[in-house]
């Protein structure tokens, strides 16, 4: 899962990056509204964590440019503690929804979760697909219930897989959703870690759809268990 931060304290804007980062997100940085703009205008991000108050162009300003320009991606806002009114335009211009500064970051990571997962159309933190079960609040897998050791990079394809079980994903979306703007993307590497995963999890639960992508499926739908 990709996010994108916009956000112009810089002290918050790194302890956010570090946050997501170690939460196994994928992070983009702006530090103000007209870059924040172009990013969630121009990027496929899961999620946005957008501050109100940014310099050159107000976070309202920026959510309502994303909304009218079609952009559905899922936003949390960060306001002030006595923001109420701010809440009420920010849900109004298309937020998702919101935190109150200062927050604890276990909160914004939660939040995030359910809103990554509400746009896949998913209520449980708690993904399954056949008996792999992924714990989206822990970070952890289990194979028919012993626990799977993944690394980074293998945990958050899995998880965005998981997130689309069932469904062809291309290897240029993986690209796109697993890695930040800046880091050196090769779409072989996606090769490479899905091939991983079909080590530790079994070759058959992760399809080769040829031309098209990978799909994540369950054991009784694959025609070799048939
Ligand atoms: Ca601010």
């Amino acid at each position: 899962m990709r996010v994108l931060v916009v956000e112009d304290d810089p002290t918050l804007l790194v302890q956010l990056g570090a946050a997501l980062g170690n939460a196994g997100y994928a992070v983009d940085e702006a530090a103000d509204g007209r870059d924040g703009l172009h990013l969630g205008l121009t990027e496929p991000y899961d999620a946005i964590v957008l501050d109100l108050g940014l310099p050159v162009l107000d976070g309202l300003t920026v959510l309502q440019r994303w909304r009218q320009q079609g952009r559905t991606t899922p936003v949390l806002i960060l306001t002030a503690r006595d923001g109420w009114h701010e809440k009420v335009a920010g849900i109004d211009a298309g937020a998702d929804d919101y935190l109150t500064k200062p927050f604890h970051t276990e909160e914004l990571l939660a939040r995030l979760r359910a809103l990554v997962r509400r746009s896949h159309g998913l209520a449980s933190p708690l993904l399954r697909c056949g008996d792999v079960t992924l714990d989206t609040r822990a970070g952890t897998v289990t194979l028919a219930g012993a626990t799977v050791s993944l690394t980074a990079h293998e945990y958050r394809l899995l998880a965005y897989l998981m997130h689309r079980a069932g469904q062809v994903v291309s290897r240029s979306e993986l690209v796109e959703h697993l890695y930040a703007q800046d880091f050196d993307r090769d779409s072989n590497t996606i090769e490479v870690f899905v091939g991983r995963l079909r080590r530790k999890l079994g070759a058959e639960r992760i399809e080769t759809v040829r031309g098209l992508g990978y799909r994540l499926v369950p054991p009784e739908a694959h025609p070799a268990t048939r």
